[in-house]
């Protein structure tokens, strides 16, 4: 789960990270309502889960509550342009108003996992902003790594010595070691996959603060955090993510692609798997679809509607390992699902193999439906039929 930026402050602010002081507005009237007149001026950032906002012309500053309304209008008025990072763009649904820093430099600092060495991962470099992709592509020389070694766990050394080999500005030396400790602290406290601080802003009155934030956390942690549930339900999801949740299926569990055979599998594992086998038989797939646990009627007539009515499906491959889920059990909800479904029908081709087989192939026979025998078999055989 990615976090928005006023969201990933919120948990900066818990750590002691300096933050500017600012609000989440939903409106252009209610951010223009809390603008305190104590505040010569305020920049607007607009609330998404894509960066490359201030290219896009989506942090615009304000000199006056009247101003704060006006671009907070402008920048919800359109959704943020399509890049490399989200090619379909995203609505504004949300502004965050800041007081605005007079910043000096930009560095940026973040935690990720690194998967070589298995540790956690604090990067500095001290050209931050909004070229970090260029930085780190053209000059990676100039970022300073520190891999954590975690049952020593972080010390302020760390972050001294990460400072010195950036060449961060001197003006950053005094605040930036209990700003890596925090960072350091969130990452463990909430299951962070990457936190980015990018800028790292230095203030023109020697003040540093984390004028961005940039947060992921690992789904497969999200039960140690329930507060997380209600921020979830608060984030976009996109069309995909939509019409999986429609489907009663996880977010993750559905994806389309410009292929012409549909695909159903149980597990993340053998759905891709399934992709592949229809690739290397020389054809496309239209979408990738995990069922996930159990496969009775209802859930394989909801993938099966979902599938045929949403992507350019010409034929479904059904490819089911019965292992908990029995068989029988699915071929039952294959069956019902097409005797029952108003949808398009598109040619079947169901490879079932595991727990009670047999059983799952005679009721497949007597609804008159062949299974293959192997993945393989089904790839080809689907991909002539969509020929
Ligand atoms: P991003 O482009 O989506 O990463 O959005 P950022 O939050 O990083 O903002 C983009 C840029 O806007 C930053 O790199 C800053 O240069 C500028 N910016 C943001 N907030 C302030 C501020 O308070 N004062 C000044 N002077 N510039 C700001
Ligand atoms: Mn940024």
């Amino acid at each position: 789960m990615n976090l928005m930026e006023y969201q990933g402050k919120e948990l900066f602010r818990r750590a002691g990270i300096p933050v500017p002081r600012g609000y989440h507005a939903a409106a252009p009237a209610r951010a223009a309502e809390l603008a305190t007149p104590d505040v010569p001026e305020w920049v607007v950032k607009a609330q998404v889960l894509m960066g490359g906002r201030g290219k896009a012309g989506k942090v615009k500053f304000a000199k006056s509550p009247d101003d704060v309304a006006s671009v907070a209008e402008e920048i919800m008025a359109t959704p943020m342009p399509p890049n490399r990072q989200n090619p379909k763009g995203e609505r504004v649904n949300s502004v965050l108003v800041e007081e605005k820093l007079s910043i000096a430099k930009e560095a940026y600092c973040a935690i990720a996992i690194d998967r070589t060495t298995k540790r956690p991962v604090i990067m500095v470099s001290r050209f931050g902003g909004m070229d970090i992709e260029e930085v780190s592509e053209k000059h990676p020389e100039s970022i300073a790594k520190f891999f954590v070694d975690t049952a020593i766990g972080y010390s302020p050394f760390i972050g001294r010595e990460l400072a010195f080999q950036a060449e961060l500005d001197p003006g950053y030396r005094k605040a930036f070691p209990a700003i890596v400790g925090g960072i350091y602290e969130l990452f463990f406290r909430y299951g962070a996959k990457l936190i980015e601080i990018n800028p790292l802003a230095l203030t023109s009155d020697g003040r540093v603060f984390a004028s961005d934030a940039k947060v992921e956390l690992d789904d497969d942690a999200l039960y140690k955090n329930p507060e997380f549930k209600e921020w979830q339900e608060t984030l976009p999801l996109d069309e995909d993510e939509a019409l999986a949740a429609q489907a009663g299926l996880g977010t993750r569990n559905f994806r389309r692609f410009d292929g012409n055979v549909g695909t159903i599998a149980n597990g993340a594992g053998l759905a891709m798997a399934t992709m592949d086998a229809v690739r290397n038989a020389g054809g496309n797939f239209a979408n990738f679809l995990d069922v996930g646990g159990g496969a009775n009627a209802e859930r394989v007539r909801n993938c099966y509607e979902l599938v045929v009515n949403h992507t350019g499906a010409k034929v479904m491959f059904i490819n089911i390992f019965g292992g908990i889920t029995r068989c029988d059990e699915v071929a039952k909800g294959i069956v019902e699902a097409l005797n029952t479904t108003k949808s398009r029908k598109v040619p079947l081709v169901i490879r079932l193999t595991g727990t009670n087989e047999e059983q799952g192939r005679k009721i497949l026979a007597d609804a008159k439906m062949t299974p293959v025998e192997t993945m393989d078999e089904g790839a080809a055989r689907a991909v002539e039929l969509a020929a």
